[in-house]
C-alpha cells in the first residue's frame, strides 16, 4: 500500500471532480479515476467501494482505507404520521447536527444544516439555545444529503438549507454543497428545487444576488417593523429592517427566481391586521411568495396564535397580489417542526 492512502484521510464526500482526479493520481491511477469516483458516490449514490464495480481491483484496495462518509447516522425519528423523519448525525469531532427528512404526495424535501449551533439568537428558536459551535464543510453538507436519499423510499425532489445555523455564516461552503446538489454529472438537482433561507445577513444577500447564483432565496422575515422584528430577531440590530427590505428587493429585481418570505406567527407579538397591512404595504410592490408558519413551541416565552387566529390572519392576507401559502410544520411530535431543531435526541 503506497504512504499516499495511509496520509490521505479527508473522506470522499464532499470532494470535488478536479480533487478527486488529484487524489486518483496521488494513488498512481489516471485521473479519469477520479472521475469515475465522483459518478459512483454522487449520481449511482454508492457508498461502498466493493460495489464500485468498474474500478479495477487494485484501486479498490487501495480505497479499502479511506473514509467515505464524513457523518456518521446515530439516530433516526420518525414522526406518527410517517411523513417526516429527524437525523441525527455525528461529526469526526463529536459535534452533532440534525436533518429532516418530509414526505407529501410527491414532494420529497429535505431540509439541511449548515452549521453546529447558530450565532443569531432568534428568540424562537431551539438551535439558538445551543450557541454557535461551528460551521460544517461541504462534504458535511452534502452528506446529510446522501444519507437522507438511502433512507427515503422517494427520489427527493426538494432541499432547503433551513435546518440548524445560518446558511449564509457558512456562505461559501452553503453555496459549494448547492453546486454539489446541482452538479449535472452527479445528483444533478434542478437549480430552483433548491432553497437558501436567510435570517437577514444583508452583505450576504447582496453577495448572492451579485453572484447570480440560480438557487431560489428565502428571508426570514418574522415581524413588519424594525422594533417588533428587534425583539425575536438580534440580527436585526446589525442589519436593519429596512437594509433587508431594500435588498430582498433589490434580489427580487435582478433574479428571475421570486423570492420567498417566511413569517412565523407568534401570538401578540406579529399576528394583528396592522401587520397585514404591513404586510401588503411592504411587499406588494416585490416579485414574491409569502409563506406563514404557525410558530412551533419550544420551551420559551413565545406562543402559537390559536387556528382561529391564524384563520382570521390568513383571511386578510387574501387581499395580497402575491402568493401566499400557510405552512403546517409536519412532525412537530418528534421536534423537526421549523424551529425545532437543537440536537435533543443526543440527550435522549
Ligand atoms: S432561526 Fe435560523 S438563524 Fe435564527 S437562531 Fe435559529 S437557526 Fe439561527
Amino acid at each position: 500500500m503506497s504512504e499516499a492512502i495511509i496520509t490521505n484521510l479527508k473522506p470522499l464526500i464532499g470532494q470535488s471532480i478536479s480533487e478527486l482526479e488529484s487524489f486518483a493520481e496521488s494513488l498512481g491511477e489516471k485521473p479519469f479515476r477520479g472521475r469515475q469516483l465522483f459518478d459512483w458516490i454522487y449520481r449511482q449514490e454508492v457508498d461502498e467501494i466493493s460495489n464500485m464495480t468498474d474500478l479495477s481491483k487494485s484501486l479498490r484496495e487501495k480505497l479499502n482505507s479511506v473514509p467515505i462518509h464524513p457523518l456518521k447516522l446515530v439516530n433516526r425519528d420518525e414522526s406518527l404520521s410517517q411523513q417526516t423523519r429527524k437525523v441525527l448525525f455525528e461529526l469526526a469531532d463529536g459535534n452533532l447536527v440534525e436533518a429532516v427528512l418530509m414526505q407529501e404526495g410527491k414532494r420529497v424535501t429535505v431540509c439541511l444544516s449548515t452549521q453546529v449551533g447558530c450565532a443569531l439568537n432568534c428568540g424562537f428558536c431551539a438551535t439558538a439555545k445551543m450557541g454557535f459551535i461551528k460551521n460544517l464543510t461541504v462534504g458535511e453538507i452534502v452528506d446529510q444529503f446522501l444519507h437522507l436519499q438511502k433512507i427515503s423510499k422517494e427520489k427527493i425532489t426538494n432541499v432547503v438549507f433551513m435546518g440548524m445555523g445560518e446558511p449564509f455564516l457558512n456562505y461559501k461552503n452553503t453555496i459549494a454543497a448547492a453546486d454539489f446538489l446541482h452538479h449535472p454529472k452527479g445528483i444533478n438537482m434542478a437549480a430552483w428545487r433548491i432553497t437558501i433561507s436567510t435570517a437577514g445577513v444583508v452583505p450576504k444577500i447582496q453577495q448572492f444576488s451579485e453572484e447570480k447564483h440560480p438557487y431560489k432565496l428565502a428571508i426570514s422575515l418574522n415581524g413588519t417593523t424594525q422594533e417588533q422584528r428587534l425583539k425575536t430577531m438580534p440580527v436585526s440590530k446589525t442589519y436593519s429592517f429596512s437594509s433587508l427590505i431594500k435588498a430582498s428587493k433589490e434580489y427580487a429585481y435582478h433574479s428571475r427566481n421570486r423570492i420567498t418570505f417566511e413569517y412565523v406567527l407568534m401570538d401578540g407579538i406579529n399576528n394583528e391586521p396592522r401587520d397585514v397591512d404591513r404586510l401588503l404595504q411592504l411587499l406588494s410592490s416585490v416579485e414574491c411568495k409569502l409563506n406563514v408558519i404557525p410558530y412551533n413551541e419550544i420551551d420559551g416565552i413565545y406562543k402559537r396564535p390559536s387556528d382561529e387566529k391564524i384563520e382570521s390572519f390568513m383571511n386578510l392576507l387574501k387581499l395580497a397580489p402575491f402568493p401566499v401559502t400557510v405552512r403546517w410544520s409536519k412532525g412537530t411530535d418528534i421536534d423537526a417542526g421549523c424551529g425545532q431543531l437543537a440536537t435533543k435526541s443526543a440527550h435522549k
